[in-house]
């Protein structure tokens, strides 16, 4: 069976600024795919090109097999992606349930936009408190919880979701960790950006680290040699 989402040799960058090079990597349905880096190694420039919001220079993006390079936002959406940004980036002035609503949007997602409600309600029980609540005033982790659940709205088949701990108190990121948990042994498929190693390595079925746009390690979670993947983390670091 093809993996679900394939990059190969991918080239993107800014304009006249290339930032990925030569980046491939297979993300398997079912599983915690986890990508780690230091600041400026390309892993949110990595998940802005799968979604089609800057250009690919070079390589591929695949599908199931089919190739997707090119393919314009709305349309990744359509087929099932789903970025969750880095900074939450929900509606500040709008309610907590009128963000989810959003989320609701693309594809046949308004049919089931209730039953898909309820699913991420039952998820997250804090946004049921706060449901009529203007978002802007949540707490991060809230407008966290918020940001993942406007994601699931869109029924994702793969959700990537980039530095989701970031800023939070260290409570609030287990409460986080918690849930992403909780989705991968749903059998979500996640693609998920971390700073935050540690953490994140303990729900990864596979690894990758990046270093200066490139793709330098590449292991089975439970397998990471942790102090090799420190030696090279930190390895172009002065
Ligand atoms: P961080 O953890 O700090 O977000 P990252 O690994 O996600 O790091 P990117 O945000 O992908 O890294 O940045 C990779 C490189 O691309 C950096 O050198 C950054 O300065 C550059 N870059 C990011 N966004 C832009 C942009 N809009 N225009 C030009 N260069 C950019």
């Amino acid at each position: 069976m093809k993996p679900l989402l394939e990059i190969e040799s991918l080239r993107a960058g800014y304009g006249a600024i290339n930032v990925l090079w030569d980046v491939s990597l297979t993300v398997e349905a079912g599983k915690t795919t986890v990508i780690v880096g230091p600041n400026g190694a390309g892993k949110t420039t990595l998940l802005r090109a799968v979604m089609g919001l800057i250009p690919v220079e070079g390589g591929d993006i695949r599908v199931d097999g089919a190739s997707r390079r090119g393919a314009k936002t709305w349309d990744t959406v359509a087929s099932g992606i789903v970025m969750i940004p880095e900074g939450r980036m929900i509606f500040p002035d709008m309610t907590v349930e009128d963000n989810l609503m959003m989320g609701a949007f693309p594809r046949g997602c308004r049919r089931d936009w209730k039953r898909n409600k309820e699913m991420v309600f039952e998820m997250f029980p804090r946004l049921v408190e706060r449901r009529h609540q203007i978002a802007g005033t949540l707490s991060g982790g809230e407008a966290q919880m918020l940001a993942i659940g406007r994601g699931l709205m869109e029924q994702p088949r793969v959700c990537l979701i980039d530095e989701p701990s970031l800023g939070l108190a260290p409570v609030v990121v287990d409460e986080i960790f918690r849930i992403l948990g909780r989705l991968r042994d749903q059998g979500m498929t996640i693609v998920l950006v971390e700073q935050n190693t540690s953490r994140a390595l303990k729900i990864a079925d596979q690894v990758y680290l990046m270093q200066s746009g490139k793709v330098v390690m590449s292991e089975r979670g439970d397998r990471v040699d942790l102090d090799r993947l420190h030696a090279l983390y930190f390895a172009h670091e002065t």
